[in-house]
């Protein structure tokens, strides 16, 4: 059966995934399930998508009632469940206004844009550069993709689009050199997710945030990855005792369904007049309505607290492993977005887990990820631990 579903998937798809040679047909929780009836333990959870695991029934519930009710009107019109997840976030955050999307890199489009357009409400019309991280990754569209700090996405697509910077992350000196009147904002993930889980070293943030509040440049934290509990806080940003004046929302927020957010300061947002940005589904009633119930979720049981915990037992164990493996070089992140980088080639051991029934990430070659949900039980992890270590035997 997955057989002919991948032959017939290799006729009518697009070639621009690789992909793994199974078909998914189910969820549960932390588990998976293929056409062929495997199962799978999840330590993917969709790229940190699905923070409460898979087929959570309050959130089909949520999501069937409003579908029940209502799908889509457009934002000519005003809809409840997203005056209500706007104010969910706004209460649970730093910021005052949001602008919903269905994407993290049209999340990261929209604050390019407000950047932009915020100097030259001040009659600041030469300041439009953003300086932006090396290894960072923003998204796919070409706005998104010129600000990526990755060679690889940008290949083929030149010229991309005028106006990015780059510096390494966790060199405060060289956002310092680079900085200059021509520069609007720096966008930043606090914790680099795709470019190999990369941790800020202490005070890099604030001595960021610092930089930028004596330069009167705005600062934007991409928490696409980051946000919605993934780190053991509800923003990242929480661990570091600052706060960014723009945010970006993807992935986790709906749990699965496409939506993306752009959160911002209102003396910021303000800039964004009726008319100066747009988004057909942005907001939709029926994913607004489920993405309310993910955090409400999220928060009202404790989901997030076993994060931190379970996260905390999970590092242990990779660091546990670390010292019984050569091949492994460090083990770093927090909360469950965790990186274990080593000294072999990363693929095979995420085939050699998928073969046992464990799904686990890949990235850079080299550095395998962990990003389950986050209702992950110790059990679990145990017995991947396990796994991993027969593999790397
Ligand atoms: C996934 C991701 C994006 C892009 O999100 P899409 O929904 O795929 O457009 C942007 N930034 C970060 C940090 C991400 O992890």
């Amino acid at each position: 059966m997955s057989k002919d579903i991948i032959k017939k998937s290799d006729q009518v798809i697009a070639k621009t995934y690789k992909r793994f040679p199974i078909a998914i047909a189910r969820g549960n929780g932390c588990t998976l399930w293929d056409t062929e009836g495997r199962s799978y333990t999840d330590f993917v959870a969709g790229i940190a998508v699905c923070n409460l695991g898979h087929a959570h029934p309050r959130i089909s519930k949520a999501l069937s009632r409003q579908a029940d009710t209502l799908f889509h009107v457009s934002n000519l019109y005003y809809t409840v469940p997203q005056i209500e997840l706007a104010s969910w976030l706004t209460e649970n955050s730093f910021a005052d206004r949001v602008f919903f999307c269905n994407s993290g890199a049209e999340a990261n489009e929209a604050a390019i844009k407000l950047v932009r357009k915020y100097f030259k409400e001040k009659g600041e019309s030469d300041r439009y550069r953003i300086i932006s991280m090396e290894k960072s990754f923003h998204g796919r569209t070409m706005a998104t993709l010129s600000a990526t700090g990755q060679d690889k996405i940008k290949k083929g697509f030149e010229p991309v689009l005028e106006g990015f910077d780059f510096v390494p992350f966790n060199d405060i000196d060289a956002l310092r050199n680079k900085i200059s009147r021509f520069t609007c904002a720096v966008l930043i993930e606090p914790i680099q997710g795709e470019g190999g889980v990369c941790y800020p070293d202490s005070g890099y943030l604030k001595a960021v945030r610092q930089t930028c509040d004596e330069t009167g440049t705005l600062l934007i934290f991409d928490e696409i990855q980051t946000g919605i509990g993934r780190t053991g806080k509800l923003f990242a940003y929480e661990h570091f005792g600052l706060e960014p004046d723009i945010m970006t929302l993807a992935k986790a927020l709906g749990n699965g369904l496409p939506i993306g957010a752009m959160l911002a300061k209102e003396h910021v947002s303000e800039a964004f007049g009726p008319g100066a940005h747009a988004s057909t589904f942005g907001g939709t009633p029926v994913v607004t309505a489920a993405s309310l119930e993910v955090v409400k979720v999220l928060t009202g049981e404790n989901v997030i607290g076993n994060c931190l915990k379970v996260g905390a037992y999970f590092k242990e164990r990779l660091s546990w492993l670390k010292d019984r493996h050569e091949s492994i070089v460090d083990v770093r992140g927090i909360g469950l977005l965790l990186g274990m980088k080593l000294k072999i080639e990363g693929d095979p051991v995420v085939t050699s887990c998928m073969e046992k029934g464990f799904l686990i990430n890949c990235i850079q070659g080299n550095i395998l990820r962990f990003i389950p949900p986050l209702i992950i039980g110790k059990e679990d992890i145990d017995a991947l631990v396990a796994c991993l270590d027969e593999i790397l035997d």
